[in-house]
């Protein structure tokens, strides 16, 4: 029988496609395209997966290879599915198979598979296992209801912003919208993306409970391999009709996808910082677009991109402004000049005295300082050595816990020296104040309260995170420290009050998203305040905000719980400035053991395309330079239109790949921070 040749993409840095042969034996299907294959490559045998079939090739008949098998158990990958990974591919300027491979899960990719049949009997045995007294589905306040209607009026395209206010219900409207489409198609799937899984396991809960019967699929980085492999074949298969993921379930394979909705839209973990740095927030809306299906993106806080989209009319607007929980009111914000006020141990005699306020009532506090360790620096006052990186342009960080000195950049840990290593001076001072400094002082001044920190040193061990919720939870708590991590998803009944200790410093960054980055940080914890109505003679719910900058529009916007005028002035400020969203960039990175390579690496590269339409910014040294003993440096390519920017990018990258250098180097469409 005659041969066919497949042509296959496989996870390699060349931006090709590659043709192996495939002989007929006896009793096996033909192949078709979507499907897995292993063939051998170099020394090692790899996956791959069939883009093409053909009856002839260009490659010459001894040089061609034979594909060494073909995964049949696992059903083909359907064509919607590999043109949104083309076009992922074509957007990031990635070669098709490093998109395509790292997609799937690597028990899929291994040569020598886990039974498929095992793993699909497994599905079977948790679905019937799964919990069976249902939730009921909460009663809508007249936003909520407005809001449903209009996401389920079309089985088309659209995208909607769910603009609500912590606390506004936002989880009920997709809950119900998601019951809606379900129960329209009894094949339908429903993609929730979440931005971390583990901090918002209410949201799983909630899912499990008010959908019983249905089988869920999630999808997350931080699942074993045996398990995650058990997922995805859920969704593949289609058994799984609710997938609830972080950014990369938004690359799963969802044959049945009849909505998709993203939560908390504007964080920044929707974008991926290594390898195809995509953003799953883009591709959810592309991939909405592609298949004719509503995308829902919620927040109370919109990323600015998002935002003028809406204003635009492009996305369709759906304001909630109310809090659904009866009674419960937004919380009062109050700015603390810390120029008037000077703190000790970090807190203002506004703050201690609003925390035994709570104390005395029994209720939680919460205070938000986004800075783990014991303190940021440790210096000498005799000679002004200061605790350096090594190896990185940054300071070591004071964890007193285990006397150590870390580099939260590349991980170096050492001993706190006793002494000055210039000077000999036993007397080193930490300077600035970290979670656990704080905790510190507030045993000194609360004794008899029960302290807790939630940071990433006090849940590094799996499940610890979710536990030390827990304890929130049940009230075993008094007073709650914590960084970014308690800000998202929790709802603690009992909080009344949050206080940010020292939001300063991201005023003033280089970055031009840090002020919309900390207004929506600010707004999200002072959120977790006052979920509940006030109790009887218990504590209004009250957000306090210790700043040197009390005048700042940003602290007066949150004040009024006003995201529209803080939003409107910056798309203003964006628009004046020619900067994103009124402008498309793309970012070369370049990376080297010195400096001056990196940079001249990136001078070649600023003149080897010719380049109409865009405009070619100078190399600079990346802010933080140097990290784990490599230096690094960017371009920042910028257009106004986005179809020049990447016709550009193609002919650029070619020509960047034909020159010689030792650079390590890569682009990045749409990049986050520059
Ligand atoms: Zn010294
Ligand atoms: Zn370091």
């Amino acid at each position: 029988m005659k041969p066919i040749y497949l042509t296959i993409a496989l996870d390699t840095p060349l931006d090709r496609l590659f043709d192996y042969r495939w002989t007929p034996q006896e009793n096996e299907p033909i192949p078709q395209i979507g499907q897995l294959v292993f063939v051998p490559f170099g020394r090692q045998e790899i996956a791959g997966m069939i883009i093409a079939l053909a009856e002839k090739t260009e490659v010459p008949e001894d040089k061609i290879k034979d594909v060494l098998a073909v995964r049949h158990q696992c059903p083909a990958l359907d064509q919607r599915w590999l043109d949104l990974c083309r076009f992922a591919a074509d957007y990031y300027q990635r070669p098709l198979g490093e998109v395509i491979l790292p997609a799937l899960p690597k028990n899929l990719r291994a040569a020598k598979p886990v039974s498929l049949d095992r793993n699909l009997k497994k599905l079977q045995q948790q679905a019937s296992a799964q919990d069976s007294s249902p939730q009921q589905e909460a009663e809508l306040n007249p936003e909520q209801k407005e809001a449903l209607e209009h996401i389920t009026a079309t089985a088309k395209f659209a995208a909607h912003l769910l603009y609500g206010v912590t606390g506004s219900g936002k989880t009920e409207v997709y809950l119900q919208a998601c019951a809606r489409v379900l129960a329209a198609n009894v094949q339908a799937q429903v993609l929730i993306l979440v931005p971390e899984i583990n901090l918002t396991p209410q949201l799983a809960g909630n899912i499990s409970r008010r959908f019983a019967g249905i089988q869920i699929a999630t999808l997350h980085s931080g699942m074993a391999e045996g398990e995650r492999l058990l997922h995805w074949l859920a969704a593949h298969t289609g058994r799984a009709q609710i997938i609830l993921g972080t950014r990369l379930a938004i690359l799963a394979s969802l044959p049945h996808l009849k909505m998709i909705v993203i939560d908390e839209e504007h964080d920044p973990s929707y974008k991926q910082q290594d390898g195809l740095r995509y953003s799953a927030r883009d591709l959810a809306v592309w991939r909405a677009r592609q298949l004719g299906i509503p995308v829902v993106l919620g927040s109370a806080t919109p990323s600015l991109e998002t935002w003028q989209h809406a204003q635009a009319g492009r996305y369709r607007l759906l304001p909630m402004r109310e809090r659904a929980v009866k009674d419960a009111v937004l919380p009062v914000v109050k700015i603390v000049n810390l120029e008037r006020e000077k703190p000790s141990e970090g807190l203002t005699q506004r703050v201690v005295t609003a925390i035994r306020q709570r104390l005395e009532k029994g209720e939680q506090s919460l205070l938000f300082l986004n800075r783990r360790g014991y303190a940021p620096v440790i210096n000498c006052d005799a000679c002004g050595w200061i605790s350096n990186c090594t190896r990185c342009t940054a300071h070591m960080v004071m964890h007193k816990l285990d006397q150590r000195l870390r580099c939260h950049h590349c991980g170096l840990a050492q001993r706190i020296p006793r002494a000055c290593p210039t000077c000999g001076n036993v007397d080193l001072q930490p300077l600035g104040r970290g979670t656990q400094r704080l905790e510190e002082g507030l045993q000194k001044i609360f004794p008899e309260a029960r302290i807790f920190r939630i940071d990433a040193d006090s849940t590094r061990l799996k499940g610890s995170a979710e536990a030390a919720f827990d304890t929130v939870h049940r009230g075993e708590v008094d007073i709650l420290v914590g960084t970014q991590m308690v800000a998202k998803g929790h709802d603690f009944k009992n909080l009344t009050l949050v206080a940010a200790l020292n939001p300063d410093s991201a005023l003033f960054s280089q970055d031009f998203r840090a002020s919309e980055r900390l207004f929506a940080q600010l707004m999200q914890v002072a959120g977790r305040a006052g979920r509940a109505a006030q109790k009887e003679g218990g504590n209004l719910s009250e957000v306090l905000v210790q700043t040197r900058y009390p005048d700042h529009p940003l602290y007066h916007a949150l004040m009024a719980h006003d995201y529209d005028r803080f939003a409107n002035g910056l798309v203003e400020e964006r628009q004046q400035a020619a900067m994103p969203p009124f402008i498309y960039q793309a970012l070369l990175r370049a990376e080297a053991k010195e400096l001056a390579i990196a940079i001249e690496f990136l001078q070649i590269a600023a003149t080897c395309t010719a380049h109409p339409g865009i405009i070619i910014n100078d190399p600079i040294p990346m802010t933080m330079t140097r990290v784990h003993n490599v230096d690094r440096a960017q371009l920042l390519i910028e257009s106004s239109s986005r179809p020049a920017l990447q016709a550009f990018l193609k002919e650029w990258i070619a020509n960047l790949r034909g020159i010689k250098t030792r650079v390590k180097w890569g682009v990045e469409v749409d990049p986050m921070d520059v």
